[in-house]
């Protein structure tokens, strides 16, 4: 029996990805090899990395200005391009601590000049966002998280800012409107949103670029990638054309306003539930909380045998909490479909 998948990542991923994601290992495109065995220089596979790349930039509705790559190293590795790529010798950047995510994209970023965190939560927790900040033109850059996947906190509004906004969207990103246009890099992990693990999607604002001086190694060069067409060595393959897949389905679905309103309705039908259970609470603050990780915890640890294998009994996976943080966390990503939410509603009425 196909599992209701709660997992934070890697995650669930359409039903229809995983179909289309099977035939192309056994035989892609009537080509008789498998996706897997294919030269990433073929016609075939430089044709799935152009078809990916301009799918995201009409998904978000940007311009020319803009330049799509799918690299390797995870989010994590652009914690190091970004002000590997913006912050100039000796410069400093503006960082907002919303997470652990936040946190180690800061660690990061002091390894190349100055950071100032202009706003933190971990004092409490890092049950909200922090919002009454400002960003100068002194920084080379801003850095943000807008979606706290362990926290179950969301950005709702980003700074009116003239430097470039450098925005980790790794657990939103697909997932709701947003004015793409006011960024300078996006990047976002594929195996929340968008396929399984191996493929990290950035997205560019071109301009930004080659203002630093730094002499920067060529995996990690924004530029270089930019030049060679996200071809400069071999890119994750399959990662990839799994990511067409689901954003292909994501364009077939209605595009990310659709999305946007199925994710709406799933969480209201969740956080309905717990705030009117008082066997559970959220852990971040209401105006914050986050349409994709419902973070929650029981009120009382007494029921905690039965919630849990009622869970269980009924077919969900992946809801315990991340280990820093205890409770329960509901991942509820865009292939999550709301039949599964209400499974879980179900389940918790019923304690
Ligand atoms: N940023 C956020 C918001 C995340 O949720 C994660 C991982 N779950 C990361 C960064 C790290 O991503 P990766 O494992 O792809 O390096």
């Amino acid at each position: 029996m196909k599992k209701h998948n709660f997992s934070a990542g890697p995650s669930i991923l359409p039903q229809e990805v995983f179909e289309k994601a099977s035939q192309a290992v056994l035989d892609f495109n009537g080509m008789g090899l498998s996706i897997l065995e294919i030269s990433h220089r073929s016609k075939e596979f430089i044709a799935v990395m152009e078809e990916a790349r301009a799918l995201v930039k009409k998904l978000m509705k940007l311009g020319d200005d803009y330049e799509v790559l799918f690299l390797q190293g995870g989010a994590s590795l652009q914690f190091v391009m970004a002000p590997f790529n913006l912050m100039k010798e000796g410069g400093k950047a503006a960082y907002l601590d919303s997470g652990s995510w936040a946190a180690a994209a800061i660690k990061e970023g002091k390894k190349f000049g100055t950071v100032d965190v202009v706003g933190s939560s971990k004092e409490e927790k890092y049950s909200f966002i922090p919002k009454d900040y400002t960003v100068g033109t002194e920084y080379d850059f801003f850095h943000c998280t807008s979606n706290n996947t362990i926290y179950g906190t969301q950005m709702k509004d980003f700074p009116k800012t003239e430097v470039p906004i450098v925005c980790d969207m790794s657990s939103d990103i697909f997932s709701r409107e947003i004015d793409f246009s006011q960024f300078g890099i996006i990047y976002a992990g594929a195996q929340k949103n968008m396929g399984p693990s191996g493929a990290t999607l950035v997205v560019v604002k071109k301009d930004i670029l080659g203002k630093t001086g730094r002499n920067i190694p060529s995996y990690l060069d924004y530029s270089l990638h930019i030049s060679k067409d996200s071809m400069f060595n071999t890119p994750p393959v399959f990662a990839v054309y799994c990511s067409l897949l689901t954003l292909q389905w994501i364009e077939n679905n209605g595009g990310i306003s659709a999305a946007e309103a199925r994710n709406n309705a799933k969480a209201k039908l969740l956080y309905d539930e717990i705030d009117s259970n008082p066997l559970f609470e959220c852990f971040s603050v209401p105006e914050d909380r986050s349409t994709m990780n419902v973070s929650f915890y029981l009120t009382d640890e007494s029921k905690k045998e039965a919630f849990d294998a009622a869970w269980k009994a009924a077919g969900i996976s992946g809801l315990n909490g991340h280990r820093s943080l205890g409770g329960y966390r509901a991942s509820i990503y865009n292939a999550m479909p709301i039949e599964s939410v209400q499974v879980l509603v179900d389940v918790m009425k019923s304690l």
